[in-house]
């Protein structure tokens, strides 16, 4: 079973007598930068020059220095780049500037476990993901209740990184749902086969067949796309509630009827065995590669497979159907769609 901490277990004063840096004010950064500094956490954030995000930090009462100087006086440094760029970004400019004894904390294990950073032997080595995307760690956090991370720490050069990770996840409102006790490897592992094969790559996947096959087979695009895509959102949240199990008790019986007999129609076995695949790629480090290699060059291989994907017909006609939601606004993000 895994081992879950809550308040009890986590010392905030551990990471209060900290100066923490938090490198980057995106999704993640701007939740773990404000809930610190609302936990009594004495917080700076690192940009780069010219980044759009420094007046938005500053609006919201934190100092912004430059990576180099936040890294230079940290005892914490909570790496919060895309993961594309964290390398790069920590060669040139964390890496340089690091306290002998400093803290280098991540919220995803990608660039610890396929190598990209290699931190000297005198840091600790800590990670603090939050199981949801920054806009909601940060709007949890407000109301009073928190986000579930999972932690892990892959060096724990002080003795003390475990004391550490805990107070840390307790600064942001983790251990107020609860934090669970993991690896680098396995969150890093995990983290990338449930967004390829099930959430983001399964699902779209899914949608997109679905979708084909009913306008193939003559059916309005109009209706194709309420009945494989928008309807996704009912069900999930129900599943998201209370398991497959309360999704089947709240459909009807014709569809719970259907969902045994066809679903496994469609997801064979065979699907099983191209996820294996899939895992495969991801433990041995080649699915990390052909990322970070596509990367390097300027994302030729990305730009064209983002391209492509948005031109989908059932892209076109969900953009126009979900004007018809004027009360759907959702102000968590910036995404504009149609913008790339
Ligand atoms: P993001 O893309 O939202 O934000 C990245 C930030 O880095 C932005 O402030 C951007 O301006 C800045 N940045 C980009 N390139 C830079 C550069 N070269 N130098 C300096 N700053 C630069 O990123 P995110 O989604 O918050 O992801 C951060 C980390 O958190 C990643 O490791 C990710 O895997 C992890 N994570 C994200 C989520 C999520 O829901 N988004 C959830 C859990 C973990
Ligand atoms: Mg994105
Ligand atoms: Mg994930
Ligand atoms: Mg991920
Ligand atoms: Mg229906
Ligand atoms: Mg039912």
């Amino acid at each position: 079973m895994a081992e879950i901490y809550y308040e009890d277990d986590a010392d905030l004063s551990v990471i209060q007598s900290k100066k923490v840096a938090v490198i980057g004010y995106g999704s993640q950064g701007h939740a773990h930068a404000l809930n610190l500094r609302d936990s009594g956490v004495d917080v700076v954030v690192g940009l780069r020059e010219g980044s759009s995000s420094r007046a938005k930090a500053e609006e919201q009462g934190l100092t912004v220095k430059s990576v180099a100087d936040a890294v230079k006086e940290a005892d914490v440094i909570m790496i919060l780049l895309p993961d594309q760029v964290q390398g790069a970004v920590y060669q040139a400019e964390i890496e340089p500037n690091l306290k002998s004894d400093a803290a280098l904390f991540f919220a995803h294990g990608f660039n610890i476990r396929f190598g990209y950073i290699k931190p000297g032997a005198g840091h600790d080595v800590c990670m603090v993901a939050p199981k949801g995307p920054g806009h909601v760690v940060r709007r949890t956090f407000v109301a009073g209740q928190g986000v579930p991370d999972v932690i892990a720490v892959e060096q724990d050069a002080s003795g003390n990184a475990w004391e550490l990770t805990k107070a840390y996840a307790k600064g942001i409102g983790g251990t107020r749902a609860g934090v669970i006790k993991t690896t680098f490897t396995e969150e890093t592992e995990t983290d990338l086969f449930g967004e390829q094969d099930v959430l983001c790559g399964g699902v779209s996947k899914l949608i997109e067949y679905g979708f084909e096959t009913l306008v193939e087979a003559g059916y309005q695009p109009e209706i194709a796309y309420f009945e494989v895509c928008h309807e996704l959102k009912l069900i999930v949240d129900l599943i998201n509630e209370g398991g497959l199990s309360k999704m089947r008790w709240s459909i009807s019986d014709t569809a719970e009827y259907g969902d045994y007999v066809s679903g496994p129609r469609v997801i064979t076995p065979d699907v099983k065995t191209h996820m294996k695949e899939v895992l495969s790629d991801i433990q041995d480090g080649s699915f990390a590669k052909r990322f970070m290699d596509d990367q390097a060059a300027g994302a030729p291989e990305f730009k064209k497979l983002r391209a492509e994907h948005e031109s989908h017909q059932i892209e076109k006609v969900g953009g126009e159907l979900r004007k018809m939601f004027t009360w759907n606004t959702n102000k968590d993000t910036d995404y504009v769609e149609g913008h790339a």
